[in-house]
């Protein structure tokens, strides 16, 4: 490894007059652009992952497109009909503070209050957040070479590299990088539906179709065609039994090692709908379908839960250094699910 000189690199800046304008910005670009990674034009809302990485030097856009100018329109907390929307450029103090957002869906609140600080949370938006990238140390440092997310073709240093904090689901012989974020945990379990601008009008596409696994393209990370925004995210109904649980390093201002968002309707004691959501330990936001079947129908009690827990990491591999990993996030799911079971609502 050679250290190399960094500097910031120039960037234009572009003011979005309107979302039709800034879509049509984003796509004039787009011809030129690699897929996301590294796009030479790149839509600005909080800047707290975007102008980080760009210091690295590991996003390089030639230009920026601010579209905090949308905020007006893209920033609502709208509960009406008894169903949820939230705008992408609501910010994520705002959304946790939300007193309904906290009784009918605390797993959203908990999992945005849980997450970064309270001033990264006042700047960072819901479209940010969805977005930001792998915490990877090897991808985060240029002065590695070996990174097939950020140098398609390299190799990846972490395979035998320090991997503590790396994936154990959803990975690949690519890249196991874990991703990130708190809040597509809550999104992927209540089968959100994320809504899309882009210059052709708005598109719905669910939640769990946005981010991608590694698989042999690791730079590859969303299903976003360049020039697209996201615009809002819709949940339907209620969700008051809902938790996220997050276990990290230190209590706070840290990433997740390991977390769960847990969804469920408890009635007489049966389960009768279950949604279960891992964070911290996949490389994409992790549901767990055969945890929630094992749930769906059964008496719970914390025999069941523990059952479900061992379910959700049945496909896991670990690497040198994450194995812990996996006990860990048995526990966390277990307990989660108990919580979520028992809660008063
Ligand atoms: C020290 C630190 C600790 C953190 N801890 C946590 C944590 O514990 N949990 C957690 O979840 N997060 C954590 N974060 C991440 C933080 O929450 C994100 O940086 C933030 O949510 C990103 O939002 P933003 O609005 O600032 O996005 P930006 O930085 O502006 O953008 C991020 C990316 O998304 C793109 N983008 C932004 N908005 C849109 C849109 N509407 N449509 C399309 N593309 C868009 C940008 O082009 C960019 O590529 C932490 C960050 C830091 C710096
Ligand atoms: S795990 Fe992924 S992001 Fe990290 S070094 Fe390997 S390829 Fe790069």
């Amino acid at each position: 490894m050679s250290r190399k000189a960094r500097s910031m690199r120039p960037f234009a800046y572009q003011r979005a007059a309107d979302a039709s304008s800034a879509v049509q910005t984003l796509a004039a670009a787009a011809v030129e652009n690699t897929p996301q990674t590294e796009a030479t034009i790149q839509p600005l809302a909080g800047g707290t992952t975007l102008i980080d990485l760009m210091k690295l030097d590991v996003m390089r856009p030639g230009t920026l497109v601010d579209i905090n100018p949308l905020a007006s329109a893209w920033s609502t907390i709208d509960l009406e009909g008894g169903n949820l929307r939230l705008g992408a450029l609501a910010r994520m103090s705002d959304v946790a503070a939300n007193p309904q957002v906290q009784q009918y869906y605390p797993v959203i609140a908990d999992s945005l209050k849980l997450a970064a600080s309270p001033q990264l949370r006042n700047m960072a938006t819901l479209g940010g957040n969805v977005l930001q990238r792998t915490r990877c140390t090897y991808f985060r440092d240029v002065n590695y070479d070996n990174c097939n997310k950020r140098n398609p073709g390299s190799g990846c240093a972490a395979l035998e590299g320090f991997n503590r904090t790396h994936a154990v689901l959803g990975t690949s012989d690519r890249c196991i990088a874990t991703y990130p974020g708190d809040f597509a945990q809550a999104m992927i379990a209540l089968d959100a539906t994320l809504e899309i601008t882009g210059k052709s009008g708005v598109r719905n596409i669910p939640f769990a179709q946005l981010h991608k696994p590694p698989g042999d393209s690791p730079q590859i990370e969303t299903t976003l065609a360049a020039g697209e925004l996201i615009s809002g995210f819709a949940i339907s109904g209620r969700w008051p039994r809902s938790v996220y649980l997050k276990a990290r390093d230190r209590q706070s201002y840290e990433f997740a090692l390991a977390s769960a968002a847990i969804a469920l309707d408890v009635q007489d004691g049966v389960v009768r709908d279950a949604r279960v959501a891992l964070g911290g330990v996949a490389t994409v936001p992790w549901r767990v379908g055969a945890a929630e079947a094992l749930l769906k129908g059964q008496k719970f009690d914390d025999a069941l839960a523990q059952r479900a827990a061992e379910t959700a990491f049945a496909d896991a591999k670990s690497r040198e250094h994450n194995a812990f990993k996996i006990p860990l996030g048995r526990r966390v799911v277990a307990r989660a699910l108990h919580r979520a079971a028992t809660m008063e609502i």
